[in-house]
């Protein structure tokens, strides 16, 4: 159909001009009028994008042209194409798996050169290459079981079993390596979540204009008047953080403010790190106190603002505030005391463990990044952590010497959890739920 709306649509050039593959100047006439000096293309599957045929045509960016070359193409048979339905297409005719279809999405919102790279990663099939591997190891141990099922032996039974053990352990072994991997894989898709608190006048709003680098939070010298939260993305090193300045946590009576401090606290608790501003040029009272009480210590770190001005109260009277939590003295009037929370914000997303530590790491891993063996997906976390558990299940069994006609079970629910990473196995409801989230045009 692609190859006819061109020759209709397109009229200047005549059929045989149309070479495929290469740009052809020209004009959309809409019977004699001519709506728009264009360039197209004509693509014959299946090297295209969706692995169909496929038209480009390119407009001036003016809407009236593209909204009459647009009622010309569709007066021709096409219609408009649902929200990722090329991509849904590209995967229904083969050309990439589920994984790489979702990876579209995750290059389009990309927010960071290397959230970027992670995403390319997946679009050109590292990460399917993973899961390919483990689920044809998986095969290689179903074939084994199946040979044994045919041929029961009792003596071969048991020292098969324990082969069996030693490679479901390996693959479960990477499937939780790539798990532990979804910390990271999470913070480099959605941004590392850290919240601003303190009461106000602090230096919240200067710690974040500080890290966005230019003045997008109003910075005001009347306390209270960040009523609600602010959010805003900042890219530190590479890591995509989201910031987010709350309302002075304080104890108050007014009502708006009351909503704002509850949000503070929604953001305290939901955030991946919390910093608290103090500012050292006054005494420490017992809002600092409340406020601090509801952080934990993991998350939290102190920052006793406003250095370069008089101490309010001595380095005794600072440490006894702060206990078990980490803390730092800091200006955020000065340009250094930024780039010392940025360290604090690095360190904390490499802190916790190295490359290739295995699962509970905490570190970010970049070298697994650059390979794709990293996990952004919430759906693709779920499906291995029901194939760890499986296969964990199948481990139980072999152990208690159970037949392997349960074991093989097991096993299989791996193979099929897997399996719905990539696609290979998956329902149409859960098709449409996943393409219902891309825009429109991809
Ligand atoms: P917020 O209410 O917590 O968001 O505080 P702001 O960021 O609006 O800061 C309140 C006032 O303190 C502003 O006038 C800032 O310029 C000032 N301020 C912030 N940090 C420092 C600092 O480290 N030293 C000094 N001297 N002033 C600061």
């Amino acid at each position: 159909m692609a190859r006819p709306i061109m020759d209709r649509v397109f009229v200047t050039a005549k059929a045989g001009e149309i070479v495929p593959r290469m740009l052809t100047y020209g004009h959309v006439f809409d019977g004699d009028t001519a709506v728009d000096e264009v360039l197209a293309v004509y693509m014959p599957g299946p090297g295209t994008y969706t692995a169909e045929d496929v038209v480009e045509i390119d407009c001036h960016g003016g809407s009236v042209p593209l909204y009459r070359t647009l009622k010309l193409v569709m007066a021709s048979g096409a219609r408009l194409a649902e929200p990722g339905e090329f991509t849904k297409r590209a995967f229904l005719n083969g050309r990439i798996d589920l994984s790489q279809a979702e990876a579209v999405m995750d290059v389009v919102g990309a927010r960071t050169e290397e959230a970027l790279e992670i995403a390319v990663a997946r679009l050109r099939g590292k990460f399917s290459e993973e899961i390919g591997a483990l689920r044809s190891a998986l095969t290689d141990v179903l074939v084994e079981i199946d040979v044994n099922i045919d041929y029961p032996d009792e003596d071969v039974e048991e020292a098969e079993a324990g082969k069996i053990a030693e490679e479901l352990g390996k693959i479960k072994a990477s499937i939780d390596d790539l798990i532990a991997s979804a910390r990271t894989g999470r913070i480099m898709k959605e941004g590392l979540s850290v919240a601003i608190v303190g009461r106000p006048n602090v230096g919240k709003s200067s710690l974040l204009n500080g890290l966005l680098r230019e003045s997008r939070a109003i910075v005001t010298e009347i306390p209270g008047t960040t009523r609600d939260t602010i959010e805003e993305f900042a890219n530190i090193g590479g890591i995509p953080v989201k910031l987010t300045d709350t309302a002075g946590i304080r104890d108050t009576e007014d009502v708006v403010e009351k909503i704002g401090i509850e949000r503070a606290r929604d953001a305290a608790r939901d955030a991946d790190l919390v910093f608290m501003l103090i500012d050292s040029s006054e005494p420490i009272n017992d809002e600092d106190r409340m406020i601090l009480s509801g952080l934990d210590p993991a998350t939290a770190v102190i920052f006793f603002n406003k250095s370069d001005l008089p101490p309010a109260f001595g380095e005794r009277e600072a440490e006894e505030f702060a206990g078990g939590y980490r803390h730092v003295s800091t200006s955020f009037a000065d340009r250094g005391s930024i780039a010392a929370v940025e360290k604090v914000i690095k360190d904390f997303c490499a802190a916790g463990g190295s490359e290739g530590s295995g699962a509970g790491s905490g570190g970010l891993r970049t070298e697994a990044v650059k390979q794709g063996r990293v996990v952004t997906d919430a759906r693709h976390l779920s499906m291995l952590m029901n194939a760890s558990r499986s296969i964990e299940e199948a481990l139980r069994s072999l152990e208690a010497g159970e037949p392997f006609e349960l074991v093989e079970i097991d096993l299989r629910g791996a193979y099929e959890s897997l399996g719905f990473i990539t696609g290979d196995s998956v329902q149409d409801d859960i098709l449409s739920e996943i393409f219902s989230r891309f825009c429109l045009g991809k």
